[in-house]
């Protein structure tokens, strides 16, 4: 998934992609909070 920042997520399937992106919202975003169902949404295939 690409994160509205621009950042390009990669999970080696929807765990992974999921806990990247928790890591990444954690870090970069503090202030934001998405739940999965939010960030499966956000979710894109990129192939
Ligand atoms: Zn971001």
């Amino acid at each position: 998934m690409d994160c509205p920042c621009g950042v390009r997520l990669i999970g080696a399937g929807e765990d992974a992609l999921v806990l990247e992106a928790q890591q990444h919202l954690a870090t970069a975003h503090a202030e934001l909070e998405y739940t999965r169902a939010e960030i499966l949404f956000m979710a894109r295939p990129t192939r």
